[in-house]
């Protein structure tokens, strides 16, 4: 299966280190939200590699609890592959903090710092 790596399109994701390996299978439609923080992500065609199924000595996706989720709609992610629930759906908490997430970030002005 190939691992497609993914970046955040337009900013840094907070949970992923800016980086997302998928496993998908050849012909699948390419993730348009990350699946562990639901942001736009794009795929990093360049960066694709391959792993030949049965060569590694250990499950390391499932090892890792990979689980890929695709976000289905406001507040609801559908289970892609791995293990764990099916879907996820997100509370109205959960849901602002995925809009405060989306909204562009503010400016953070360090008075301290570099007055001239
Ligand atoms: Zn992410």
């Amino acid at each position: 299966m190939p691992v497609y790596e993914y970046e955040p399109d337009d900013r840094d994701c907070l949970m992923c280190d800016g980086r997302v390996d998928v496993i998908q299978g050849i012909g699948e439609d390419p993730l348009k939200y990350c699946p562990w923080c639901g942001l736009d992500v794009k795929r990093v065609i360049s960066r694709v590699t391959f792993k030949i199924q049965g060569s590694a000595p250990e499950d390391n996706t499932s090892r890792k609890g990979f689980t890929t989720f695709r976000k289905a709609e406001k507040g609801v992610w559908e289970k892609v592959s791995g293990e764990g629930p099916d879907v996820l759906t997100g509370t109205k908490d959960d849901i602002a903090a995925v809009d405060a997430e989306k909204a562009p970030p503010k400016k953070i002005i360090d008075l301290d710092k570099d007055v001239s």
